[in-house]
């Protein structure tokens, strides 16, 4: 497993569109494991593929307070969107920044997983909103598109502030 560096905002490659995984290969297999250690080491709950320059449809998302639910999500597609939430959001690629983001409360989605089997998962809250913000990325799209008005700057010297900050996706 490797640390990979994170693309940040500014980088042409988080705009564009990502392709689908073709093939589960060994690369699939060690970019997945790459792109969890990646996503811990930042304390993020979730990443993209595009975000460590990859342009494959694949994210890894694990809002579990103890990062001890790791999934992993290829050529993920959203079935159901259900209800509101607004609330704060950021970014691995947006280091630093916090916005207000409108998302449905619940969704369904379904994707292929590492064994190659097709899945469904449905998700509230947080895990929903992971879900619309990682998804959101292999089109290109970064949460600033989508944010109510501007993003804030939020210290990230402050530990105390950091822990009341939203978790960064
Ligand atoms: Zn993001």
């Amino acid at each position: 497993m490797a640390l990979r560096n994170i693309r940040l905002e500014g980088d042409p490659l988080l705009r564009k569109t990502s392709k689908p995984v073709k093939e589960i290969t060994d690369r699939i297999r060690t970019l997945a494991e790459d792109m969890l250690e990646t996503m811990y080491d930042a304390n993020g709950v979730g990443l993209a593929a595009p975000q460590v320059g990859i342009l494959k449809r694949m994210v890894t998302i694990d809002v579990s307070e103890d990062g001890t639910e790791p999934m992993v999500m290829i050529n993920p597609v959203i079935l159901e969107r259900d209800g509101e939430q607004t609330g704060p959001e950021g970014c691995l690629s947006l280091p630093g920044l916090q916005g207000t983001v409108t998302r449905p409360s619940h969704v369904k989605a379904e994707y292929t997983d590492l064994d190659g089997n097709r899945c469904t998962v449905e998700g509230d809250d947080l895990l929903a909103r992971c879900i619309c913000h990682e998804l959101d990325h292999l089109d290109g799209v970064l949460y600033r598109d989508v944010a109510e008005g501007p993003l804030v700057q939020v210290s990230a010297s402050d530990d105390e502030k950091e822990e009341e900050e939203a978790e960064e996706e």
